[in-house]
């Protein structure tokens, strides 16, 4: 799991969610002593427009063309380290055989999942057909494995231990910085001269016309314009903590819903990878230096980065667990939320102005803050009683930062799953508290109804909209703290009709197990 480099000279590159030239192990590993290096990125159609759960799809078009435009931006920048970027559209175990015939190892960033393990044995077995080697390299995180300060493939379910102990006995790396020159290309030819200059169309990737076109245009309702790439993502660092110097201020605007500046928003381009969470520690302390201000705020974004990697050492310890209905505990109380209530929830037509709010933002940009998140899911799960596998899938498919760690980890967790504490959140006073001037739900509700738009946490306006009355845990990051107490919605207190499940599991219930697989592409 370290950087060493691998095989012989003639080598090859797989990148997969590690879009970026700076920090990135798997590069560092493969171009070291090689004599020749072709990167090589595949496009798997079995990841875009296909089926999931529950009516969701694995990726929609504007997720795919944030994708489309990261791997550009890659292949301009490996371009101009006199290197190129061959692509390709197929399943992996055919198509990267074919492209590296003649290379004696091919070097890939470590997938944490099971989805992306399958499809590294898959590749491994057809290479070693051919001679060749597929090695694998840590990379992405902020601590790596053996500086986690905990063994990485037991890490506690609790944020706070995994925290301590990271913190406390663990290291952070300085980022290994961007290489000035790669090693050339393999000899250009055939299928390969096609493949450096291919780039399919969001056609090729399954998705009809008006998808297209819709997911071409940016809502100018969204928090940004979110365009694919490392050097956007750099630049939208420094634009975010240097330019407009909101690093300072961080741990009080964070909980914001409206606008660019409350969060770095870096989170699409750190699910591709297109840039590292150690660059991004590393200029949190640059600023901190430079700025002389060291605080609350300076902290709290590593902080958030290290709920990143809790997550990412969570599904190494407990693999497919974080996708399964029981989740970690195993506890299979059915649901008894129903198709329409779900659809209902996606469309952002459920009553309550918060929810709505969010998911609309949601479906019109790919994007919503982490305060919406919390809410959108614990009212799916709690007020709704809807499984929370689906709204996970929902996520997947709309979310442009979707990464399988932190999605299904948060959902698993949102729902109790993992034995932690869980939040049920009152949507009403989560609107009072963070929206109270309703500039938020006016923002995207404007003009559907007129109540909405009268502020007060008690204005006839709010009554009718919010559900539940559950006690109000307002805990930012929403997964579960509390020193493992389970807190009031138990979901054994579903069969008692009090919290999200009922008597029977009654939609979705024979087609369970076999979604189970589809999921995660089994
Ligand atoms: C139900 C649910 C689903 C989620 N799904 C995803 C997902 O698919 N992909 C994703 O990146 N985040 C997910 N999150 C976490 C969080 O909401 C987003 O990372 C955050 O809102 C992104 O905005 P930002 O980059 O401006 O965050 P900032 O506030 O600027 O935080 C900086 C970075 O810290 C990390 N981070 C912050 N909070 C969390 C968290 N709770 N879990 C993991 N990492 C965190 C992210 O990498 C983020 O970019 C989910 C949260 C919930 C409650």
């Amino acid at each position: 799991m370290s950087a060493r480099a691998v095989g012989r000279s003639a080598r090859a590159l797989w990148l997969r969610n590690d879009l970026r030239l700076d920090d990135n192990l798997a590069l560092k590993a493969a171009a070291e002593g090689a004599e020749s290096l072709l990167p090589v990125f595949v496009f798997d159609p079995s990841r875009f427009n296909v089926p999931t759960l529950a009516g969701a799809r694995k990726c929609n078009a504007r997720r795919a063309r944030f994708l489309l435009e990261s791997v550009d931006s890659l292949r301009r920048r490996l371009e101009s380290i006199g290197s190129g970027l061959a692509v390709a559209l197929g399943p992996p175990q055919e198509v990267i055989p074919k492209l590296c015939d003649g290379c004696s190892a091919v070097a890939v960033a470590q997938g944490y999942c099971s989805e992306e393990q399958r499809e590294e044995a898959l590749v491994a077995k057809r290479l070693r057909t051919m001679g060749a080697e597929l090695t694998t390299v840590w990379g992405g995180t902020l601590y790596m494995p053996e500086e986690c300060g905990q063994n990485p493939r037991n890490t506690p379910l609790l944020f706070t231990s995994f925290k301590n102990k990271a913190e406390g006995r663990g290291q952070i790396r300085s980022p290994v910085p961007t290489p000035k020159q790669l090693p050339s290309l393999p000899k250009k030819q055939g299928e390969l001269e096609t493949a450096l200059g291919f780039l399919p169309t969001l056609q090729q990737l399954g998705y009809d016309d008006s998808e297209v076109a819709e997911a071409m245009q940016d809502d100018p309702r969204g928090v940004l314009p979110f365009r694919g790439g490392e050097d956007a993502a750099l630049a939208r660092l420094q634009k975010w903590m240097f330019d407009d110097d909101h690093l300072k201020d961080y741990f009080d605007i964070r909980n914001g819903m409206l606008g660019e500046g409350y969060s770095s928003k870096l989170s699409p381009w750190l699910a591709l990878g297109c840039i590292s969470p150690r660059r991004i520690w590393s200029e949190a302390q640059r600023y901190e230096t430079e700025r002389r201000i060291k605080n609350k705020s300076t902290y709290w974004l590593i902080f958030e980065l290290t709920w990143r990697d809790f997550f990412i050492y969570m599904a190494l310890s407990q693999g497919d667990k974080i996708f399964v209905p029981g989740g970690v505990t195993g506890d299979r109380t059915p649901w008894r939320g129903s198709p329409d209530k779900l659809e209902r929830w996606k469309e952002g037509k459920t009553g309550d102005p918060l929810v709505d709010a969010n998911m609309r933002e949601l479906g019109a940009t790919g994007f919503m803050s982490n305060r919406g998140r919390q809410n959108v899911a614990s009212f799916l799960i709690f007020d709704l009683g809807v499984d929370w596998r689906y709204g996970a899938a929902h996520f997947e498919e709309y979310l442009l930062d979707y990464d399988p760690c932190s999605n299904w980890g948060n959902w698993v967790a949102a729902a109790g799953l993992t034995g932690q504490r869980i939040n049920k959140f009152n949507t009403k006073k989560q609107l009072s508290d963070y929206d109270p001037q309703r500039e938020y739900v006016n923002h995207w509700l404007r003009g559907e109804r007129k109540a909405v738009l009268r502020p007060g946490p008690n204005s006839e306006a709010d009554k009718g909209y919010g559900r539940g009355k559950g006690k109000d845990h307002r805990d930012r990051d929403g997964a579960g703290e509390g020193g493992g107490k389970r807190g009031r919605w138990t979901r054994s207190e579903k069969g008692k009709g009090k919290g999200a499940g009922g008597q029977k599991r009654s939609f979705y219930s024979q087609e369970d197990d076999r979604m189970e697989d589809m999921v995660r592409g089994a």
